[in-house]
């Protein structure tokens, strides 16, 4: 039977809990007492008398709880963690993470009224795209650019406002049918802008003539998509983008490319695309669209880029309006094609080119550095050493491409992996970690420097 006399009051706990954290806010701490109060009244069990041992030793015990829940309840759920899984675009921790030049500038426009869609010059209303529109022309060569919620509706948008009757036929090829990023389907949005896909060619081989074999009357374009994000240098597909253009410039039908994950120019020699974007709209691509949270490294977002009297179109489209990105992506995407008007510089500055262009020394300098500094009073607890790893690219896309690592191994006679693996998860700042080998996994390539105390701090709670 219970003894509900005993439980102690709110005031009572919450004073104790001032007592050790006078800072604490008041008002988290007040909802975390009351909610532990309830779970006890509920289960209903023996509680201490009040004012003996075992009273003060229960209410201490509560205190304690209570700071604990507080600090829990303060926590934001969307918050930072350390990615140790070597994964460089993970779409489930956020894909790209960004420059700070880019987060200053997201912070400062977030925190004041801005010229999102003001003209200084002439004080009147301005366009928002006005910001970016100039910039990307600039650095991809394209005539007109305009920016939508993410790449996904960049296509979409397209699709819509280039496919109308009598002209709705969109050829694609049947190997670039893809499901992306787990529910992206080509197919599925396709026909959601509006447009009659043509397949053509078969899963593996689609020649030049498949193509014009299905031009007619009712073509409205042909469409390309880049299945795997990445292949090895060498296996070159250039002369497919001039051929494709070839039969587009013969009959008059524009060539749309979406090019997914987008790097830019040749920025890392290992990853060498199809063709990065540059040279696609170089040779000759009508419209290109690419996310801006993958390989760019920026917002989520859909980049629109290509020939004026297209992308004016695209521009007219009522959905242009529905898929607009907010000022924050704006604020996000101005610093980060700066950074790319030099070509050094968003190799040092930019995350994801700065992660993906490491080479072997560096990364087993790192990682060396960080068994050093973790390793330091663990060493009879937990084995620690270097090892070889294996990173991805990720990105949505099937990964092709594995990047020669290096990384941190950590095994523990006492705690089982699983068990290391989620204490790891549970931390203040979460570490996310791969198990292989009843080993946890720690690839450097996508740990940040200043993020090694945090991981440091992290194994030395695993073994109090
Ligand atoms: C990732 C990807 C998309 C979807 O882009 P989101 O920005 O995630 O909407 C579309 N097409 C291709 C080829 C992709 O790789």
């Amino acid at each position: 039977m219970s003894n509900l006399k005993n439980l102690p009051s709110v005031d009572a706990v919450k004073q104790l809990a001032k007592k050790n954290y006078p800072s604490i806010n008041d008002f988290v701490l007040s909802s975390a007492v009351r909610q532990l109060l309830d779970e006890i009244r509920a289960k209903n069990s023996p509680l201490p008398q009040k004012n003996t041992i075992e009273g003060e030793e229960f209410l201490l015990e509560l205190s304690k709880r209570a700071v604990d829940l507080t600090h829990e309840l303060e926590r934001f759920n969307l918050r930072p963690v350390v990615n140790a899984t070597g994964i460089v675009l993970h779409t489930n921790l956020g894909r790209a993470p960004m420059p700070l030049e880019v987060t200053k500038n997201i912070a400062s426009v977030a925190e004041n009224y801005s010229t999102l869609e003001y003209n200084l010059e002439t004080g009147d209303r301005g366009s928002r795209y006005s910001h970016i529109e100039q910039l990307i022309c600039k650095i991809t060569g394209a005539e007109a650019a305009v920016v939508v919620n993410n790449n996904a509706a960049a296509v979409l948008l397209i699709l819509s406002a280039l496919s109308k009757k009598p002209k709705n036929e969109v050829i694609v090829s049947r190997g670039e049918l893809v499901e992306i990023g787990g529910s992206f389907r080509i197919p599925d949005i396709m026909s959601l802008g509006g447009a009659i896909l043509k397949e053509v060619g078969t899963t593996n081989k689609t020649k030049l003539h498949d193509y014009e074999g299905a031009i007619s009357k009712k073509t409205a374009a042909i469409l390309k998509v880049h299945t795997s994000n990445f292949k090895l240098i060498g296996f070159c597909h250039e002369e497919e983008i001039a051929d494709l253009k070839k039969v587009s410039v013969k009959n008059k039908i524009p060539l749309i490319y979406d090019f997914g994950s987008g790097m830019l120019d040749e920025y890392e020699p290992r990853l060498v695309g199809e063709e990065p974007v540059l040279s696609a709209i170089k040779n000759g691509v009508d419209v290109i669209c690419f996310s801006g949270d993958k390989l760019l490294g920026g917002p989520q977002c859909g980049i629109i880029a290509g020939k004026k009297e297209l992308v004016d179109r695209i521009k007219k489209h009522q959905l242009t309006r529905v898929l607009r990105v907010d000022k924050l992506c704006l604020a996000a995407l101005e610093p980060l094609f700066r950074l790319y008007m030099d070509k050094d510089m968003a190799r040092l500055k930019i995350p994801v080119l700065k992660m993906l262009s490491y080479n072997g020394d560096e990364l087993k300098e790192r990682a060396q550095n960080l068994c050093d500094l973790i390793k330091g009073d663990m060493a009879s607890h937990l084995e620690i050493r270097i090892v070889d790893m294996d990173s991805q690219v990720g990105g949505g896309s099937a990964p092709t491409l594995d990047l020669a690592s290096y990384g941190i191994e950590i095994y523990s006679h006492k705690l089982k992996v699983n068990e290391i693996e989620k204490r790891l998860r549970a931390n203040e700042i979460p570490i996310i970690t791969r198990i292989k080998n009843d080993r946890i996994l720690m690839d450097v390539r996508t740990i940040f420097d200043n993020q090694f105390d945090i991981i440091k701090n992290a194994i030395e709670l695993l073994v109090v």
